[in-house]
C-alpha cells in the first residue's frame, strides 16, 4: 500500500477514535503517524491503543509512526469560590501561592516558579487569553494584577505567560511518569510542550535517549528567540499554533509559522503545522474554505506534516477531516503552480559531498524520468537529506530497523519499507530494484535512483548515486 501524497497527516487519537475499527478506518483514510495526547486520558487509554496501533502495523505491513504529546507545565489556576466568576475591566485582582480563598483577591495559582520570574508590567492571560491582565505589584507569594479585558474566570483554567522566562523544567512529574510509561510502551517520538530555551530539549535528550525522536512544540515566544538551537537539538519541530496564538499576537502566527518551515527545512527537520486545520470538522461533515485553504499553505510552504487535534480526537467526523485533509494535500500538490512554489525557497544549504549527492539524487531523477529515488538508510540520515530537495519523485527508504522505519513515516515524500541489509554493491541494485517494484513504484522498463553510502551500514553517509532500469525478472 502506498500514499499517493508527500506530506503526512498526524492525527490525534481520542474518545471518538479508540476502538479497532475506528483506527484502521483512520489509517486507510491516510494517516502516517498517530498522536497520543497526554493531556487527556489515562496511560491505560493509550496502552490499548498503542496496542491496537502495533497489530494494525503488523496486519497492514507499513510501518507507523506514534507520537506520545506530553502535557508540559501547564499553568493553571486553583479552585475558584463558587466555581468562578466574571472578572472586568479596571478590575484588581491578587494572585496568591497558598492557601487562596479562590476570590478575586486571592486567586490560587500553585506554581511557585511564576512570582519567582515574574515582573511588574508582564502580561498575564488567563482562559485561552480570554482575559488579559497586566502584573501590577509582585511580593514573594502574591502578583497583584489588574484587569485590561475582562472575561470569565473559572476553576483550574490556564494561565499564559508570554512575557516571563519561567524557571520550569519542560518535564513535569506527570510528563516523566508518562514519558516512562510512553517509552516502555515504545513510542517512536515525543513531543514536548512550552519548550522555551534550548536547554530544555537537552533536559529532554538525558531522558528520552537518543533511539526515540523529540518533538519540540513552538508555543512558547521565548522559544521563537533560541529556535535554530531548538531545532538544532531536535528530532522535529511542532508549530503548536493553539498556544502560540495565545502567547504572541494572533496575527503574527503566519508569519512565525512560515519562517519555523523554513528553517527546519533547512535543517533538515520534519515540521509539523498543528492545531485548528480542519476545526470546523469537530461539529460539521465539510469544513470552511478558509480551513482547506490553510491545510494548503502549509504544503506550498513544504511542511512535512499536517496536524488534527480535536478533529480527529473527539470530533463528530474524524475519518471525513482525515480523508478532506488528505484530498487538499493531493489536490494542492498535484496543482499548478505547487513545483514552482516549493522549488522557489533558496535552502543554501551548506556544501558536503553528502548534500550534493542527495541535490544530484533529485535533479538526476528528474532528468531521466526515474519513477523514484530509493535511499539505503540505517539512521535515517540519507533518506532526510534526500527529503529535503523535495524531489518531484518519491524517496524509498530502506532501512533494516523497524523504529527507524516507523520515524521516516513524519517525513515529507518518504515511503519507509524495513528491509534486510545489504553488503555487495550488485545486491544493493537488485534488492533497490525489487522493492520499487514490489512497493508499487516502478514497473519493467522504469528507471530508478539509487542513493546510498558505501561501505554499506556506515551511518551518516552518503555518497553514492547509481540510475537502475527495472528488468523482467
Ligand atoms: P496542545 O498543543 O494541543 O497539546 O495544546 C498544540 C498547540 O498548542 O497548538
Ligand atoms: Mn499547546
Amino acid at each position: 500500500m502506498r500514499r499517493t501524497r508527500n506530506a503526512k497527516i498526524v492525527a490525534t487519537l481520542g474518545p471518538a477514535s479508540s476502538d479497532k475499527e475506528m483506527i484502521r478506518r483512520l489509517f486507510d483514510a491516510g494517516v502516517d503517524v498517530f498522536r497520543l495526547n497526554f493531556s487527556h486520558g489515562s496511560q491505560s487509554d493509550h496502552a490499548l491503543r498503542m496496542e491496537i496501533l502495533r497489530d494494525l502495523e503488523k496486519e497492514s505491513g507499513r510501518p507507523i509512526g506514534v507520537l506520545q504529546d506530553l502535557q508540559g507545565p501547564k499553568i493553571r489556576v486553583g479552585v475558584l469560590e463558587d466555581g468562578g466568576y466574571h472578572v472586568k475591566q479596571g478590575d484588581k485582582l491578587r494572585f496568591v501561592l497558598e492557601g487562596g480563598k479562590g476570590t478575586p483577591d486571592s486567586i490560587p495559582l500553585p506554581h511557585r516558579q511564576v512570582f519567582e520570574a515574574i515582573a511588574p508590567g508582564h502580561n498575564m492571560l488567563v482562559n485561552d487569553g480570554r482575559i488579559r491582565l497586566k502584573a501590577t505589584g509582585i511580593g514573594d507569594d502574591w502578583i497583584e494584577a489588574e484587569v485590561l479585558v475582562g472575561g470569565p474566570m473559572s476553576d483550574r483554567k490556564g494561565v499564559n505567560l508570554p512575557d516571563t522566562l519561567l524557571d520550569l523544567s519542560p518535564l513535569t512529574d506527570k510528563d516523566r511518569d508518562d514519558l516512562k510509561f510512553g517509552l516502555s510502551l515504545g513510542v517512536d517520538f515525543v513531543a514536548l510542550s512550552f519548550v522555551q530555551r534550548a536547554a530544555d530539549v537537552i533536559e529532554g535528550r538525558r531522558l528520552i535517549g537518543s533511539d526515540v525522536g523529540i518533538c519540540s512544540k513552538i508555543e512558547k515566544p521565548k522559544a521563537l528567540e533560541q529556535l535554530e538551537d531548538i531545532i538544532a537539538l531536535s528530532d522535529s519541530i511542532m508549530v503548536a499554533r493553539g498556544d502560540l496564538g495565545v502567547e504572541i499576537p494572533l496575527e503574527h502566527v503566519p508569519e512565525h509559522q512560515k519562517e519555523m518551515v523554513r528553517l527546519c527545512r533547512k535543517a533538515g527537520k520534519p515540521v509539523i503545522i498543528a492545531t485548528q486545520m480542519l476545526e470546523s470538522m469537530v461539529q460539521a461533515p465539510a469544513p470552511t474554505r478558509a480551513e482547506t485553504s490553510d491545510v494548503a499553505t502549509a504544503i506550498y510552504d513544504g511542511a512535512d506534516a499536517v496536524m488534527l487535534s480535536a478533529e480527529s480526537a473527539s470530533g463528530k467526523y474524524p475519518v471525513e477531516a482525515v480523508a478532506m485533509m488528505s484530498r487538499v494535500i493531493e489536490a494542492t500538490e498535484n496543482g499548478a503552480g505547487y513545483r514552482a512554489i516549493v522549488d522557489s525557497l533558496n535552502l543554501s544549504i551548506e556544501h558536503t559531498v553528502e548534500h550534493a549527492m542527495a541535490a544530484a539524487a533529485a535533479l538526476v531523477a528528474e532528468n531521466v524520468d526515474a519513477k523514484a529515488i530509493v535511499a539505503f538508510t540505517s539512521s535515517g540520515t540519507t533518506a532526510v537529506r534526500a527529503a529535503r530537495e523535495r524531489p518531484n519523485v518519491p524517496v524509498i527508504a530502506l532501512t533494516p530497523e523497524l523504529e527507524v522505519a516507523r520515524k521516516m513515516s513524519l517525513l515529507w515524500g518518504a515511503h519507509s519499507v524495513q528491509s534486510d541489509g545489504v553488503d555487495t554493491y550488485d545486491s544493493m541494485v537488485d534488492e533497490a530494484v525489487r522493492q520499487a517494484r514490489k512497493e508499487g513504484f516502478a514497473l519493467e522498463g522504469d528507471r530508478i535512483v539509487i542513493l546510498s553510502g558505501v561501505p554499506f551500514g556506515q551511518s551518516g553517509t552518503t555518497n553514492n548515486l547509481r540510475v537502475a532500469t527495472v528488468l523482467r525478472n
